[in-house]
């Protein structure tokens, strides 16, 4: 075991020159100090004997073989020799716990255990390995004995040909609660996400609710006296005239209101700061991730290379952002097609203007409804309020620029927004 803890010196301190004999690892005192570190070391650790696939490769490299990964596609019987020839041949204690072992010797034998809920595994880190690598790894997940599946950080570390080692060494740590924390962290902005929204619309429903009331309550009044007098033989035309008038002042007050409560959306003056688009774009899909992997939408984004920056308000065009993306996602998830793709761009427009473009493979936009999407209210989904999109418009236009939508020839609604190029204050 010392000998393959020797290999553990890292590069760098191979290279130290005169100081080598000060920081350089010291194996001089004792071996079974070392064998008992290792023992307990919070990394689970195998030490394996890769002699029996070292035969072969030195056979493959005689034939010429260049493309191994190629190779033991074609041969798989060679990958699965190999996990019956390459042996463990001793672990430490984490490794055992790990693999819910009662005790070493049963970790001790053919390599294949190591490589069961993960297969293809296998073949990874001999093609490392046949290329000549110092290390290879990855997040994966095995399978302890008891059945339990693990998720695991694997790591393995080969010996290089001129040390004369047949030996590797396989690291395992258990990432299981670190994987469980960062999906609840993302579950967690999932629904914050979906509350902000809620919660915005929801306020700006109740408030549009409750001033349009007045008016609506004195249209109605107004329309119900004019029938009264439309009833009377007099007719008396002044009169109706003046219910009319009132009847059009209230509900151009009712209009006023919405047009007021949604610029409220748009908080006040937006903010002024010197913004990219590119880091506006990355941090809306961060509000949305969950829900993209969760709908297994295919997900594309081409971002500009050199960035137009935007004057404005980051978080309400990252609003314009997560609320373009969240109808896609809903789009996509009522179509229920097979094919569920989002392509976001950014670009530079000819006239220095930094474009977002969000195009999606959801059922498009129907004819009859295309001139209608912005408009407050204008909804065709059941639980829809018909507002995201209203504040997209007010968002954008009250930074200078444009929002149009509009159907891909190959299918799929396709929004476009543009914002001019501007200097911070
Ligand atoms: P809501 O999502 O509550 O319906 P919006 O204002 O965000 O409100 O959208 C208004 C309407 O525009 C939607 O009900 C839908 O008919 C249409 N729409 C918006 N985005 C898309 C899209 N990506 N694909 C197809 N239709 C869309």
């Amino acid at each position: 075991m010392a000998n393959a803890a020797s290999q553990r010196v890292p590069a760098a301190e191979q290279d130290v020159g005169a100081n080598a004999d000060r920081v350089s690892w010291d194996f001089g005192t004792s071996a079974e100090e070392y064998r008992k570190l290792i023992h307990y070391l919070p990394v689970a650790l195998w030490q394996v004997d890769t002699r029996g696939a070292s035969a072969a490769f030195d056979r493959l490299k005689a034939e010429g073989i260049v493309d191994i990964a190629a190779y033991l596609d074609a041969h798989p019987e060679l990958v699965e020799h190999a996990q019956d020839v390459v042996r463990v041949t001793a672990v430490n204690r984490e490794a055992v716990s790990l693999l819910r072992g009662s005790s070493a010797s049963e970790l001790v034998g053919p390599v294949r255990y190591v490589f069961s809920a993960s297969p293809e595994l296998a073949k990874r880190v001999m093609v490392a390995h046949f290329e000549g690598r110092r290390n290879y790894f990855e997040a994966t997940r095995i399978t302890a004995f008891d059945g339990t599946r693990i998720d695991v950080l694997f790591s393995t570390t080969y010996a290089t040909p001129s040390q004369g080692l047949d030996t590797s060494l396989l690291m395992m740590i258990d990432i299981g609660e670190r994987l469980k924390v960062e999906a609840q962290l993302r579950q967690l902005q999932a629904d914050f996400t979906h509350a902000a929204r809620i919660s915005m619309l929801g306020e700006m429903a109740t408030s549009i609710a409750h001033e349009v009331k007045q008016p609506l309550t004195a249209i109605v009044t107004n329309a119900e006296t004019s029938l009264r007098w439309l009833a009377r033989k007099d007719v008396n035309i002044q009169k109706l005239k003046q219910l009319t008038t009132r009847i059009v002042s209230s509900a151009r007050r009712a209009s006023d209101i919405v047009q007021r409560v949604r610029g409220m959306a748009t908080k006040h003056e937006p903010g002024r700061a010197a913004l990219d688009l590119n880091e506006i774009v990355d941090e809306a899909l961060l509000f949305v991730r969950h829900d993209i992997e969760a709908w297994s939408i295919d997900l594309s984004v081409r971002y500009v290379a050199h960035p137009t920056r935007v004057i404005g308000d980051r978080i309400q065009l990252q609003q314009v952002v997560v609320n373009l993306l969240v109808n896609s996602i809903q789009a996509i998830a009522q179509s229920g097609g097979a094919t569920r793709r989002i392509e976001l761009a950014t670009s530079a427009g000819a006239d220095g203007s930094a474009d977002f473009c969000i195009r999606d493979s959801g059922p498009g936009i129907a004819d009859e409804n295309r001139e209608r999407i912005f408009d407050s209210f204008f909804t065709t989904k059941d639980t829809g309020m018909g507002i995201g999109l209203a504040i997209c418009q007010s968002i954008i236009v009250s930074h200078g620029g444009a929002i149009t939508a509009s159907n891909h020839p190959q299918g799929g609604a396709q929004f476009r927004f543009s914002l001019p190029p501007g200097v911070a204050d």
